[in-house]
């Protein structure tokens, strides 16, 4: 008795010399998978070194800096063998002749999708999402979400370089109640990027947002451009549990004002018309908080998603699951304590039955789908010949097949867009 006692101190004390002098209130315990990779790095952003914790903005995270643990799990998955992409101003090549849209690479970029990938929400859903923030025109946007009650019913893909300068914008949308996401650090082609830029640009906007929301390990990531393809959603789910989300239907908010074909009137009228189409298939539109004229696009819509009978819902709910790889739903409900990452997906303890539940759920078949994605070549080809057929008809009006994704011309602008975001 004596013995285990003094063993016991002994290991207090020994633990007490060792322990890392950080907020551990909302961490996971020490050997969890989450604590591994995730842990608080920053104190408050009102700190005048907050930023000295993160990468500089603007640019990916530099590859020799990298926590270990990122590197230690990447080795540990299986990549499928695809190599970084060519830029190709916006239309990505590939080496040795492979063709982007077949389903061993499947780009998003050339309309592929696999079983996984998160775009056609249910039947009547309009799932609400905001790509870029936090920006100059994010507290106007909030402020007309909450005057309209849906503050809750939005997931906002951030941009983490976007989130070091303003720290309190991404703080106003999780306190207002907002999913939040990943919309990767620098805001590149994520295909053209090493195994190891990848990490960095999912990592580190996955850090800084977990450290200003409480813990809260976000599960969702949208790739900039739309740009995905098979070796970065291996990179994404297989390190950090990431789903991969795109959209079924382009706004062309971002256009207006750089191509002269797309006016405010000339949009809005065109998402009229989809939401006064048939909702057999949900809606996942893409939308921006990135400029007055996108901000615009949504307050004029608002109205008649509401007049056409939509139901409003954030990404993770539109999909009925949970907002975090380690919470459920709302910025507030309790942490669980989850293990990262495809192949190692478990709930090692719980604080409710009820989450644990449905955390095992959705992350073991989020897992499954990744293996049938990368390793059944003819279900992924039967689901990207069924993707493109939805994509083509769009979200029910057969006028929507051309200007529904616009892809390559979105990928265009999508340089220019770049360099207005970090000019
Ligand atoms: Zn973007």
């Amino acid at each position: 008795m004596f013995t285990n006692n003094l063993l016991a101190t002994f290991s207090l004390v020994v633990l007490a010399a060792t322990a890392v002098p950080v907020d551990e209130s909302w961490l996971q315990p020490r050997d969890s998978e989450v604590h591994e990779l995730f842990y608080k790095r920053a104190p408050n952003p009102s700190d005048s070194n907050f930023a000295s914790n993160y990468p500089a903005p603007g640019s990916s995270p530099p590859t020799d800096s990298l926590p270990q643990a990122w590197l230690d799990k990447l080795k540990s998955i299986t990549l499928p063998d695809i190599k970084p992409s060519n830029p190709n101003n916006g239309y990505p090549t590939y080496a040795d002749g492979e063709t982007p849209q077949d389903q061993h690479i499947c780009s998003f970029t050339y309309e592929c999708t696999t079983d996984e990938d998160l775009y056609n929400p249910p039947s009547g859903t309009f799932a609400l999402s905001f790509d870029d923030g936090p920006t100059n025109v994010s507290p106007d946007l909030y402020d007309y979400l909450a005057s309209n009650n849906i503050s809750t019913a939005v997931t906002h893909f951030m941009i983490g370089g976007n989130i070091v300068y303003d720290p309190f914008g991404m703080q106003a949308a999780a306190k207002a109640g907002g999913h939040l996401a990943v919309h990767t650090w620098s805001h590149q082609y994520t295909t053209t990027l090493s195994n190891e830029q990848v990490l960095g640009e999912l990592g580190w906007t996955m850090q800084i947002i977990s450290d200003l929301n409480g813990g809260r390990i976000p599960k969702y990531w949208r790739p900039p451009y739309g740009d995905v393809d098979n070796r970065v959603r291996a990179i994404a789910k297989g390190v950090f549990g990431l789903e991969t989300v795109v959209w079924n239907t382009d706004s062309s908010d971002w256009a207006i004002g750089g191509n002269p074909q797309y006016t405010h009137d000339s949009v809005v009228s065109q998402v009229n018309q989809w939401l006064s189409g048939s909702k057999d298939k949900g809606l996942l539109l893409l939308e921006h908080e990135s400029k007055d004229t996108t901000v615009a696009v949504f307050k004029a819509i608002l109205p008649s998603i509401r007049s056409n009978g939509w139901t409003i819902k954030n990404v993770a709910d539109a999909f009925h699951m949970d907002w975090y790889v380690n919470a459920g739903k709302t910025n507030t409900e309790a942490i669980t304590t989850m293990s990262v990452g495809a192949s190692t997906f478990a709930v090692t303890n719980s604080t409710s039955q009820q989450s644990s539940t449905s955390a095992s759920a959705s992350t073991t078949g989020s897992a499954s789908t990744t293996s049938s994605a990368s390793q059944a070549p003819s279900s992924t080809s039967t689901t990207a010949a069924t993707a493109a057929a939805a994509v083509s008809s769009g979200s029910g009006s057969s006028s929507s097949a051309s200007s529904t994704l616009l892809l390559p011309g979105y990928a265009m602008a999508g340089l220019g867009f770049l360099a207005a975001l970090f000019v």
